[in-house]
């Protein structure tokens, strides 16, 4: 049993949209159409667990489950951040060997990327997607001067679908619960606990749409 959770619970703040952005429409359908048809289009996946806000939960039903007839296992209320919506989540999943998380903000992922998750997590336990910044990247201190410059081929901007065995995160997203940590994606929740994430090429096209700009080129991309 495979299962994927689409994190959609949050409200994307910073695409200053009056919508969330998860329903802005590209080429007339709604981004987490999209996001939805590739995972259910997926052979490997058997479940879909859909992660939302409370109060859209109404919404996203009419306006995009139903409308498009989309397979979706389980709606599962978000929480406060990112960290509560994936707990959330877990704790619905009943049994599953493997667990794909992925952000409902990525409409491009590939079968590919979500495949070859599934078989690195097989083998390793976690494995995420990932693409070699384009930009040298800094190390600034508090006063906005730059410290240092890590080596560019030892750096990964990681995306998601971030695959799991089932066991594994759920014990590692308790913890980070339990011992208050803050993380900013799935990986961290299980390196925070000595476990090893195994990093496959992504691809420039896996983006998150996030502010503005990203829109056009998901236009582009569409
Ligand atoms: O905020 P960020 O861009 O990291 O969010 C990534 C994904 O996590 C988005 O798809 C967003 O809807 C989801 N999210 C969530 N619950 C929250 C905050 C974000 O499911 N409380």
């Amino acid at each position: 049993m495979i299962s994927a959770i689409i994190l959609a619970g949050g409200r994307g703040k910073r695409m200053g949209a009056k919508v969330s952005k998860q329903y802005i429409e590209l080429n007339g359908k709604p981004i987490l159409y999209y996001t939805l048809k590739k995972f259910s289009n997926c052979k490997n996946i058997d479940k879909i667990f859909l992660v939302l806000p409370k109060d859209e939960i109404e919404y996203c039903k009419t306006h995009v489950i139903d409308k498009y007839s989309l397979k979706v296992d389980c709606i599962v209320e978000g929480g406060e951040e990112r960290q509560d919506s994936v707990l959330n989540a877990l704790e619905k999943i009943d049994n599953s060997e493997l667990v794909l998380i992925h952000d409902g903000a990525r409409p491009f992922v590939s079968e590919k990327i979500i495949n070859e998750g599934i078989k690195y997590a097989s083998l390793y336990g976690a494995a995420a997607p990932g693409v070699t910044p384009k930009d040298t990247i800094k190390i600034k201190d508090k006063n906005g001067f730059s410290i240092d410059t890590p080596n560019r081929q030892d750096l990964i901007a990681i995306q998601t679908p971030q695959v799991f065995k089932f066991s594994l995160i759920k014990e590692c997203h308790r913890k980070v619960k339990n011992d208050k940590l803050i993380v900013t994606d799935d990986t961290m929740v299980v390196e925070s606990y000595n476990n090893k994430v195994f990093l496959y090429e992504g691809d420039y096209t896996n983006i998150k749409v996030t502010t503005p700009e990203d829109l056009l080129i998901a236009e582009r991309l569409i």
